[in-house]
C-alpha cells in the first residue's frame, strides 16, 4: 500500500491498527491472541498480536534461536494530536450545534481552523454481558465538522499573533438545527446510522465511544518535481507505513527476528497499557522466548543482543526560520533519514548505535542527516528512552525531516520515505 493511501486509511490510532492488521494479515501474518497461551513458533513465519485495538506488535521469527539472534525491533507510533469528543458533547447555540471537545497531544491549534474535519475512532456497543462489551470502528469519511475563525473585521490584530482557548475558540460546528426533535441524541443517532450500515440489520446498542477529529482533506503530493508529501499524522504514520513495508519487503528467512512495534499515546508522554511505557512488548518478547523452550536466560541474552531502531519524525530545517536551529547538525527535505541525538539522553542514540544505523544506511545506499537541538531550543522526546526502562536495548532514535510537526497538516519528503524504507529493509536483513 502506497503512503498516500495509508494515511488516508489511518485517520485515527485505532483505524491505523486496523489497516496494519489487516496488510500483515494479508501478508500471511497470522494474529495471535495474547489471552491464549503463546504456541511455538516457526522460522520465517510471521505474526502480530495487537493491545486495545490501538497497539500492535508483528514479528517475523528468524533461524537462530532469540538467545543466539536476539531481535531486530522497529518502532514508531500511531497516535497524532488531535481533538477527543467528550461525552455529553452536543453544545446548542440559536440553532447551531457544535461538539465540545478536549485535546489529545499537542496540536498547534490555529492549524485546525477553517478546514473540513471528520470524526473517527471506535464505538462499544452492548456484548453478551458487562464484561465484554464489542468494539466497531467507524470512519465518517466525508467532512462533517469545521472550526471557524474569527472574521479579521472582529480582531484587527489576528495577524500580530492569537492566543487561542482549547476550551473556548476549538470547539468544532456540526450542523443547523430548527428541528426540536433532531437536538435529541444527536451524536448518538449518528453514530447508530453510521454503525447501521455495516451490522447487516442485526440491531445494536451503544454504550460508549473513542471518537476523535481529523483533517478530512486526503493527503497529497506537491512541489514542482512532486516532492513532497502533504498530510496530517506524518508524525508519526509515515514511519509506521515505512516499518511496515520493510517488514513486508523482508528477507523472508532471516537470521535474526524481525519485530515491528506500533505504539499508542506517545503524544501524551507513552504512560499507558498500549504505550511504550508499559512492559506489554518485553512481556511478548520473554513469551516468545519461552514459548520456543528456551529459558529465561535466553531471553536476557536475546536483549543483551537486540537492537533497536524508534522512529519518529525529525524537524527539517527550515528555510524562514535558520535561526531556530543547530548551526552544524540541521537536516534537509531529501537529504535522507536523520539520527537524532541529545546529551540529556531524551534519545536513545549513543556514538556505538548512530554508528550502527548510518553503516545500516551506507550499506543501503541511502545518505544519513544528524539533528542535535540548538542548544537554547527545549527539544521534544520519543520514544526510545521511555522504553529503555522496560527493555534495556541498544537503540537508535531517527526519523525522517518534517515541517509543521504537530500541524494538522505537516509536510515530508517523498524521496526520504523511500530512503527510510530501504534502510529499514537493510537493517531486518542483517
Ligand atoms: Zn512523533
Amino acid at each position: 500500500m502506497d503512503l498516500l493511501t495509508f494515511l488516508d486509511n489511518s485517520p485515527v490510532n485505532f483505524l491505523a491498527v486496523r489497516t496494519l492488521t489487516k496488510e500483515l494479515a494479508d501478508a500471511g501474518f497470522r494474529r495471535i491472541d495474547p489471552c491464549e497461551a503463546m504456541p511455538r513458533l516457526e522460522a520465517g513465519k510471521g505474526y502480530f498480536v495487537t493491545k486495545n485495538d490501538s497497539s500492535v506488535y508483528a514479528f517475523r521469527m528468524g533461524r537462530q534461536t532469540l538467545a543466539d539472534g536476539g531481535f531486530h525491533i522497529i518502532c514508531a507510533h500511531c497516535d497524532s494530536p488531535t481533538f477527543r469528543i467528550k461525552p455529553h458533547a452536543e453544545m446548542f447555540q440559536e440553532g447551531i450545534v457544535k461538539l465540545n471537545t478536549e485535546v489529545y497531544g499537542g496540536p498547534i491549534l490555529s492549524t485546525w481552523m477553517d478546514r473540513p474535519l471528520s470524526l473517527a475512532g471506535r464505538v462499544i456497543v452492548r456484548g453478551k454481558d458487562a464484561l465484554h462489551p464489542e468494539t466497531r470502528l467507524v470512519h465518517f469519511g466525508r467532512p462533517l465538522l469545521v472550526i471557524p475563525n474569527l472574521a479579521i473585521h472582529f480582531n484587527r490584530q489576528v495577524n500580530d499573533g492569537v492566543k487561542l482557548s482549547k476550551q473556548k475558540d476549538m470547539l468544532p460546528l456540526l450542523a443547523i438545527i430548527n428541528d426540536e426533535l433532531e437536538r435529541d441524541n444527536l451524536l448518538l443517532n449518528l453514530l447508530t446510522d453510521e454503525l447501521a450500515k455495516t451490522s447487516d440489520g442485526k440491531p445494536f446498542e451503544i454504550l460508549d465511544f473513542d471518537l476523535y477529529l481529523y483533517d478530512a482533506q486526503p493527503a497529497c503530493r506537491l512541489g514542482l518535481h512532486d516532492e513532497f508529501v502533504s498530510s496530517g499524522r506524518l508524525d508519526d504514520l509515515s514511519m509506521v507505513h515505512a516499518g511496515l513495508e520493510a517488514l513486508l519487503a523482508a528477507d523472508k528467512a532471516p537470521e535474526t527476528t524481525q519485530v515491528l512495534a506500533i505504539f499508542d499515546n506517545e503524544e501524551t508522554g507513552s504512560q499507558t497499557k498500549q504505550g511504550a511505557g508499559s512492559p506489554f512488548l518485553a512481556s511478548l518478547l520473554q513469551r516468545m522466548v519461552l514459548a520456543q523452550g528456551e529459558t529465561m536466560d535466553g531471553f536476557y541474552r536475546a536483549v543483551e543482543k537486540a537492537f533497536m531502531v524508534s522512529a519518529d519524525n525529525a524537524h527539517a530545517w527550515h528555510p524562514n526560520y535558520s535561526e531556530k536551529y543547530d548551526p552544524t547538525n540541521h537536516p534537509h527535505m531529501g537529504g535522507g533519514p536523520v539520527i537524532k541525538i541529545n546529551a540529556a539522553q531524551k534519545y536513545a542514540t549513543d556514538a556505538h548505535s548512530a554508528a550502527v544505523f548510518a553503516e545500516v544506511c551506507r550499506e543501503a545506499g541511502v545518505p544519513v542527516q544528524y539533528f542535535v537541538n540548538h542548544s537554547d531550543v527545549a527539544g521534544g522526546s520519543t520514544l526510545g528512552n521511555i522504553l529503555a526502562a522496560s527493555l534495556p536495548i541498544q537503540g537508535v532514535d531517527m526519523g525522517n525531516p518534517i515541517w509543521a510537526m504537530h500541524s494538522c497538516r505537516e509536510t515530508a519528503s517523498q524521496v526520504d520515505h523511500d530512503y527510510c524504507i530501504r534502510a529499514f529493509t537493510h537493517f531486518y536483513n542483517q
